[in-house]
């Protein structure tokens, strides 16, 4: 049996620049290895653990999937398709949920972070997000999970729940290990914390034209652009990150040396990164245009994902289902 790989985005906006160099460059190098398969979803039940509209959702759930293949992802090698169609996913997560203490939820940095933004809007599902994260890659007893560094409290969830399975009731789960990518933690173009689609004034997304990358970058905050030491911190620090990702280590090298020397430009460095990372998203933007004129085709992958992706989890639920003593 080949090892598996599961990934995924929530569908609550388009895709952006940490979204593609924290995970989805890691989906497509993993697509490439004939030893692994892997299952790439849009999560639209995580979703909704925080305030969401079901009347746009649906479409919402279809951009990311088309985010999808238009950064590479084949349908033919790789599973796309939506986390809903695969209800084993829930129903995983509930039974895991008998293992988990409430508490150990309440505790976690990503869940106290959802309650500071949306303080009126504290649910079960988002206590719960994290068990179902550990449902999405459980039920495909994944080993190999390619996301940013923000997720790993979740993941060290996910392993906490395997092992008390295999212990309790005799599982064969892995503990599913973070694979990371070059861009594991891209940083918010606002100067603080990381790039996040909640975050206005943060992100870059995919299909963004060159006007707008420079719009997005003109906002990020700068200095006199001189100084002895390179800052570590803000937005100085997060703009030479960006270079560093996106035009290399030896173009960040060079703008360090103006900083302590003759002084830096910000408006050219920022021109010249705008170019730069346009460069890198046409042609995504080209083949995300083919997706966009075919909603049959698209529907077709996402369905036939959907089977290949039931066919897999059906098995490991049922057998999950046998050793709890249920049905
Ligand atoms: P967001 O925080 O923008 O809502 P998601 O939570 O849907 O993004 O995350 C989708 C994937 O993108 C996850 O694998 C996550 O680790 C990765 N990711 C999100 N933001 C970043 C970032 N700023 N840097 C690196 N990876 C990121």
């Amino acid at each position: 049996m080949k090892s598996r790989v599961f990934s995924a985005t929530r569908a609550s906006g388009r895709l952006h620049l940490g979204n593609y160099l924290g995970a989805v460059k890691g989906y497509l190098a993993l697509q490439e290895r004939s030893d692994l398969e892997c299952v790439f979803m849009a999560v639209d039940l995580h979703t909704i653990t925080t305030p969401y509209d079901a009347k746009t959702l649906p479409q919402a759930s279809r951009e990311i999937i088309i985010d999808y293949l238009a950064a590479g992802l084949d349908p033919e090698r790789v599973v796309v398709t939506l986390q809903s169609l695969v209800s084993e996913h829930s129903e995983l997560a509930f039974l895991f949920s008998s293992v988990v203490s409430i508490a150990r939820m309440q505790h976690l940095p990503t869940f106290k972070d959802k309650v500071k933004q949306h303080p009126n809007h504290v649910t079960m599902a988002l206590l719960n997000y994290p068990l179902l994260m550990a449902a999405d890659i459980l039920v495909y007893k994944a080993g190999l999970v390619p996301v940013g560094i923000d997720q790993e409290p979740h993941l060290e969830v996910a392993r906490e729940i395997a092992r008390k399975m295999n212990e309790l009731y005799g599982m064969d789960f892995p503990e599913p290990q973070r694979f990371a990518t070059r861009g594991e933690y891209v940083p918010s173009l606002a100067g603080a914390g990381k790039m996040s689609k909640s975050v206005e004034g943060s992100y870059i997304n995919l299909t963004d034209d060159l006007a707008t990358i420079k719009k997005r970058l003109a906002g990020a905050p700068t200095d006199s652009g001189r100084g002895e030491t390179i800052p570590t911190q803000g937005g100085v620090a997060n703009l030479l990150k960006f270079v560093e990702l996106i035009q290399g280590a030896d173009r960040r090298a060079e703008y360090e040396a103006s900083y302590q020397g003759a002084g830096l430009r910000y408006g050219d460095l920022k021109n010249e990164l705008a170019a730069a990372i346009f460069a890198e998203l046409a042609p995504i933007q080209e083949r995300r245009r083919t997706f966009e004129a075919d909603p049959k085709k698209l529907e077709e992958i996402i369905q036939t994902g959907a089977t290949k992706a039931r066919a897999i989890a059906s098995i490991t639920l049922k057998e999950v289902k046998t050793k709890m003593g249920l049905g």
